[in-house]
Formats: structure tokens, sequence, C-alpha cells
């Protein structure tokens, strides 16, 4: 069985135009929380200016009808975020830095040499239920294709200093199967978090787990997109990838019916189709 990790709640709505207030954000939390999905990232600790849409984390955290089986995940970029991350019951934390100075600089304020130390300092004071994510693993909107060598190298590091769990993003959705295959078995890494940007989501995920992969990040409805390309669609779907795997026998826990219907909510929600195809095609066979 493999594990999916639903980021709709954080990465879904932190890149949505509209900004949902924090009832609303935990209600769909409680409602991924019934669909036998073994772990949700809540919430990004990010300052609200930042990040207007993750305004509230707090309310959030403090607003979920904990269910046993399932891990309540928050984001943290830096020492602050630490602080207010520990302040809640989340179970787990996913600490990220971009393989690229470009990508830290714009997102973090700092070179990747800065981030690496700050993000070193968290993960060494918590090395359990961490992760770590490593975005723009494969391309930086900033700086092109990424060596796979630093990848490599961050990978290492990290796991020396005792993290969980190493997860690496296709931040952009620029990602092939090929090279998704050789950097995940390459790097022994854990998870691939990767978005359809490019219609090559689906593939990089199943390719993913042939090398090794044991998580897959997803979001609900595939909501979300980029900050830093506004046209860019947004994760791989939750519902599309348990179909996909599903129906190729690997296990996943999930109900896909029960996951169906939350899109289904979510677009009333948002007022818009979402870019997941399963719930407007409909599941196959239909019961
Ligand atoms: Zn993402």
């Amino acid at each position: 069985m493999i594990s999916i990790c639903e980021v709709g709640p954080r990465d879904g709505l932190q890149n949505e135009r509209d900004v949902l207030p924090p009832e609303t954000r935990a209600e769909l939390v409680n409602r991924l929380a019934t669909t036998g999905l073994p772990r949700i990232e809540v919430v990004s600790f990010v300052r609200d200016e930042a990040v207007p849409q993750m305004a509230g984390a707090e309310e959030v955290a403090a607003a979920i009808e904990r269910r046993d089986g399932v891990e309540y995940a928050g984001l943290v970029l830096n020492e602050k975020g630490l602080e207010r991350f520990n302040e809640t019951a989340l179970d787990r934390m996913n600490v990220t830095l971009g393989a690229t100075d470009g990508f830290n600089q714009r997102n973090a304020n700092a070179s990747l040499a800065e981030a690496n130390e700050r993000a070193s300092a968290i993960v060494a004071s918590r090395p359990e239920g961490t992760t770590v994510t490593i975005s723009v693993a494969f391309g930086c909107p900033f700086e092109g294709r990424v060596d796979p060598d630093v990848v490599s190298g961050l990978v290492n590091h990290f796991r020396e200093l005792g993290a969980e769990e190493i997860v690496l993003a296709d931040t952009i959705g620029v990602a092939t199967p090929g090279q998704v295959k050789s950097l995940i078995a390459d790097t022994g890494a854990d998870g691939f978090h990767g978005h359809n940007t490019r219609n090559t989501g689906y593939a990089n995920a199943y390719t993913a787990l042939e090398a090794g992969a044991t998580l897959l990040d997803a979001s609900i409805g595939g909501l979300g997109g980029c900050p830093f390309a506004p046209k860019a669609t947004g994760n791989i779907a939750t519902e599309d990838l348990v179909y996909m795997l599903e129906g190729d026998g690997v296990e996943t826990g999930v109900d896909l019916g029960a996951l169906v219907a939350i899109s289904e909510w979510l677009a009333t929600v948002l007022g818009r189709p979402l870019e997941g195809q399963l719930y407007r095609a409909g599941i196959f066979p239909s019961a």
C-alpha cells in the first residue's frame, strides 16, 4: 500500500485567487479526513502578508476534528514558522526549501546556503515526525533545469540530520517521467510531489512509485497553481491519482466516491470547475 498526502488545504488553497476563511478550510480538512487519506497537509505557517490565503493557520489547526489514522501536517519555512507549528497539536512538520538560489531568494529571501542552514536547524530540533520537501528539484522558474547532483547532496544532508522522510517536488510541473525515475532512484527519496502543469504529473507520480517512492502528494480536485506562473494548473488531483492507482491494483486505502463528493462540494464553494477530470467524467464502472 502506498500513502497519499493530501495537500489541497495548503498547496491547493495557497495558490487560489480567492481567500477562504479558516472555518471553510477546516471543513475541507474534516471532510478529507473521512475518506481514508492517511495524511493531510492542513496549513502553512507563513506571514499573512506574504500568503493571505494561509492567514489564520492556528484557527484552522484548532478547528480540526481529529480522526484516528489520519496524520495532520503543517508546512514550515523558518524559525518563526517552527514556533507557530509547535504551538499547535499537528503531528507532522513539513520543512521546505528550494534546490536553487533563485527560488529560495523569491520564496524565502535567502540563498540556497542560507535556506539550507535554516532548514537544517529546524530539522535538527525535531527530526522525528519531520518531512523535508525539496522544492523545484527538477526545474526552477528562475534558473531552469536543476543539477541532479545538487538535489542528491541535499537529500543526503537531510538524511544525515535524521529527517524521517524526504520528498522531491516538481513545483512548477516541468519534469518528465524518465527524470523523475532517475532522481527518485538515485537519491532514494521517499516521496514525490507533482504538479500537472504540463500534463506530465500523473505519469511522473506513477513512475515515482516504480522507482521506489512510497508517498505521493496530491490535491483534491487538482486545486492550486503556481504563484510564479499565473496560467499554470495545479497539483495532480487526488481522485484522478487514486483512480489510476486502484485501477492498476495499487492499494491506497482511500474511498474514491468520497473524494469525488468533496470535489463537487469544493467546486460550488469556489464557484468554478476544478482542474481534476475524474469528478466531472465520473468513476468507471459507476457502481
Ligand atoms: Zn506544490
